[in-house]
């Protein structure tokens, strides 16, 4: 296997870049899911124009809450790996040190962890 080197300047400014581009996505995307939530459990309430939606209205409610849920996850993450760039640790696993595999960064840009410890993680410690 090649030896990982670290990314460059300019790989980490484009990543930065993307980053943040997401983020903007993400947060529309959190508001929008929000208001969604909040659209739903009104109608939950009572006032339905959709006779044949009802039963599923508070199960779309909580669909939209945790998708929410889930992109301020990402968010967090996302803030995390930009904090990483700017202070030099960016790409390097939490956990054990080793430089986080390139593919696996172009594919997760805010991953934390190479893929043995995250592997490690998801068999259970
Ligand atoms: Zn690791």
């Amino acid at each position: 296997m090649a030896a990982k080197k670290a990314p460059t300047k300019t790989q980490l400014r484009k990543v930065r870049a993307e980053l943040l581009e997401e983020r903007d996505q993400l947060l529309v995307q959190v508001k929008g899911l929000d208001v969604e939530a909040d659209v739903k459990y009104w109608r939950d309430g009572g006032f339905d124009d959709d006779p044949a939606d009802s039963g599923s209205a508070s199960f779309e409610r909580e669909t939209a809450q945790s998708l929410s849920k889930h992109a301020r996850g990402i968010l967090t993450q996302i803030d995390d790996a930009v904090r990483r760039i700017d202070n030099g640790t960016y790409g390097v696993c939490e956990r054990c040190g080793n430089r986080i595999d390139s593919d696996r960064l172009e594919a997760l840009p805010y991953a934390r962890l190479c893929l043995d410890c995250k592997r490690h993680d998801e068999t259970g410690r």
